[in-house]
């Protein structure tokens, strides 16, 4: 990873450290933060000869050689202090609320009209809502292009950011170009490495970001944050983590809640942790609580499922959407405990 002394390298410089590493089999890729880029050498970059001309380069600060499996994403990263903002929320800083329906309805688009704006009024800083939609059974509802529409309406009337799930390249590219401010990659594909190298190319070069959610299958915590540098690996390194509970079951639990493993993410990785308490306990009643315990845990931001009308909802929503008003108390609750254990800013320094 080379660390220039300015905040990014000239087209020059660039192209003079590109001429290096090519002459030792290598290829530069630009990873651009939103304060400094940093360049990572990808190929076989332990070629000492190629280190010490880089490192001789006068615009060169240094070459940061950490053994990692997620470079990027390790904590040790320069990217370290990369921080994300959606909408106007600064992830790290304040506590992200994404709220709004499971799934949208084409053929009741006021109902999510109206929970955006009742979501918004509870506190939410960012609304989600399901345009297509990966289901067990092939004859439920899929999803349908033209929630698109109803989506980015709901973003302009509210004024906030959207986060929609996408499950191939065609859902990808009608999302970036609709202006989708968050694209989720679910839990089914959080590890479909193609998709995810797909979804890499196609924010690179945008300030769009990705919420990848932990695979339904629990496996080792390092898989996880590779999953994310997948996609930062094409230059976009805006990838939030959101753990959303795994299989096996624990009765009466939709999914395994899995909040705690904030704190160990935290330690491998300075990606941001928005956790969803909905898909974790399935159910409405549970996810104040589990809500809670995810800001206990650190979680960043939470992504939560709110219908103004549950039982008339799909997906999802019947079974595990709150209602604005339950998640106007929640909000309040998880927001108070954020501020407990994060005093702001001015207050830590
Ligand atoms: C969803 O967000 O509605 C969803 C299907 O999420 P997950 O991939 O976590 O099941
Ligand atoms: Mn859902």
């Amino acid at each position: 990873m080379i660390l220039p002394k300015n905040s990014r390298l000239t087209p020059e410089q660039l192209a003079e450290v590109t001429a290096i590493v090519t002459e030792f089999g290598c290829k530069i890729q630009p990873i651009v933060g939103a304060v400094r880029s940093i360049y990572a050498i990808v190929g076989d970059e332990r070629d000492e000869l190629m280190i010490n001309r880089l490192e001789g380069l006068d615009y060169v600060e240094r070459i940061d050689r950490i053994q990692s499996p997620f470079k990027l994403m390790d904590r040790r990263s320069d990217l370290a202090n990369h921080r994300l903002k959606i909408g106007h929320v600064t992830l790290g800083e304040d506590l992200l609320i994404i709220a709004g329906q499971c799934t949208i309805d084409p053929k009741n688009p006021n109902y999510y009209l109206e929970t955006s704006l009742a979501v918004k009024e509870a506190g939410a800083n960012a609304l989600r809502g399901g345009v297509w939609k990966p289901r067990t059974n092939p004859y439920s509802f899929q999803g349908d292009a033209r929630s698109l529409e109803i989506l980015m309406d709901a973003s302009r009337r509210t004024g906030l950011p959207v986060v929609t799930e996408v499950m191939e390249l065609e859902h990808i590219n009608l999302a970036l170009d609709a202006g989708v401010h968050v694209l989720q990659i679910g839990a089914r594909n959080a590890l479909n490495y193609s998709l995810l190298r797909q979804v890499g190319r196609a924010i690179a070069g945008r300030t769009t970001a990705v919420m990848l959610k932990r695979s339904i299958h629990s496996g080792p915590l390092a898989e996880f944050i590779s999953a994310a540098e997948y996609i930062a690996a094409f230059g976009n390194p805006n990838v939030i983590l959101c753990p959303r509970g795994t299989q096996p079951q624990l009765e009466g639990y939709r999914n395994q809640p899995d909040e705690s493993i904030t704190p160990l993410l935290k330690e491998k990785t300075w990606a941001p942790v928005v956790v969803d308490p909905s898909h974790s306990v399935g159910k409405a009643a549970y996810v104040p609580a589990a809500a809670l315990a995810a800001v206990a845990y650190g979680a960043d931001g939470l992504c939560i499922e709110a219908h103004v009308n549950p039982p008339h909802g799909i997906g999802d929503d019947p079974k595990q959407a709150v209602t604005p008003s339950a998640l106007a108390e929640l909000v309040k609750r998880c927001r108070a405990l954020h501020a407990t254990l994060r005093p702001p800013a001015a207050a830590r320094a």
